[in-house]
């Protein structure tokens, strides 16, 4: 009787231990191992970290003082572990980043059909603050296929403009507290990159007044200018936004904080966007070498998302022709490459 229940007991063991090591490399292949993904992005810092390519964004005269030397990767997996390389402190303003999460506000708030349906979801093709885009899709507003998007400068004026709240003032803490709660900490507006820029946006009071004209948007412009600009002011380092990423990447839960941030059935419209016109007309060939959805913005900074896999950002302010930092482009390329982050790159064992 002993024996029987003693080999009863092994037996039962045995089975536990067999499930243990059959799912070991099934989340093995989920998640890259923690030592693969350190040594990915310590290579990568590497490899770029003397790469002098790419000038800092000028026409905002702040963004032109920023040290062009800047140069911080985080990646951030599903447990909430943090890998890093450079400067991760240093804050640079987040500028069209930001497009992201209001987006993704007001997709939350109003539903998906809220941003296809009044502002469109589709490349322009143009560059991120072209007029002749806006020109080139009028004649469709109100037939429910506008092709513009929130991630370009008329598309995003109009998608602030959408935030409800009473006053301008109710409107910017849903907006900060949204941005806040992506990056899990009190985030703040650089204050000079906010003067500069509100000093020196005629031409995207321009676009607001031409959107308005258009039927984009209802009410507010100039409201909406000034919250859009002080969006892009905000204050991020590459930790902030690589925690920005990985809620995108994790179902819109802060995998850092374990807050959800954004309803789960919502993500994939965010992330759609992204991959259309994250690097504005450059998108095209960023999604063709990593498949991931990005978004960049001109003060250096670039998040990308593997969903189900890391939330990736670079900060490094020289930016290429299209506005796009030139470092960040290729370390993130390297490390997402190297860790199989590529959602299209289906290779059966
Ligand atoms: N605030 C900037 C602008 O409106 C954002 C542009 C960007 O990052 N591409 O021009």
């Amino acid at each position: 009787m002993k024996t029987r229940t003693r080999s009863f007991s092994l037996g039962g063991l045995l089975l536990a231990l067999g499930a243990v090591i059959a799912t070991v490399p099934l989340l093995a292949a989920q998640a890259p191992a923690p030592a693969e993904v350190q040594k990915a992005v310590d290579a990568a810092y590497a490899q770029f970290k003397n790469l002098k390519e790419g000038k800092n964004a000028d026409y905002i005269p702040a963004l032109a003082k920023v040290d062009p030397n800047l140069f911080g990767i985080a990646l951030v997996t599903a447990d909430g572990k943090v890998y890093t390389a450079g400067d991760i402190k240093t804050e640079v303003s987040i500028q069209s980043i930001s497009k992201v999460f209001t987006m993704a506000q007001v997709i939350q708030e109003q539903g998906l059909d809220s941003v296809s349906k009044r502002i469109g979801v589709d490349a322009t093709g143009a560059r991120f603050n072209s007029i002749i885009a806006i020109e080139g899709v009028r004649t469709v507003v109100g037939t429910g296929a506008p092709e513009m998007n929130p991630l370009v400068n008329p598309g995003a004026i109009s998608a602030t403009s959408m935030v409800s709240g009473a006053t301008s003032e109710a409107v910017w803490k849903k907006i900060i507290d949204f941005h806040n709660d992506a990056a899990g900490r009190q985030l703040t507006v650089l204050q000079d990159v906010y003067k500069s820029e509100s000093d020196t946006n005629q031409r995207n009071q321009a676009i607001g007044a031409l959107m308005l004209a258009y039927g984009y948007i209802k009410s507010n412009w100039q409201q909406a200018v000034d919250l859009y600009t002080r969006q892009c002011s905000i204050g991020v380092n590459a930790k902030d936004l690589g925690t920005m990423a990985a809620t995108l990447a994790f179902a819109g839960k802060n995998p850092v904080t374990g807050k959800q941030v954004i309803d789960p059935a919502k993500v994939h419209g965010v992330l759609a966007v992204m991959a259309t016109a994250g690097l504005y007309d450059d998108s095209g060939k960023w999604l063709y070498l990593t498949g991931l959805p990005a978004k960049s913005g001109v003060g250096g900074g670039i998040i990308a998302v593997s969903p189900g896999k890391f939330g990736i950002a670079v900060v490094s302010p020289p930016l290429d022709d299209a506005g796009n930092s030139v470092r960040a482009q290729r370390a993130i390329a390297a490390i997402s490459n190297s860790l199989g982050g590529n959602p299209y790159d289906y290779r059966p064992k």
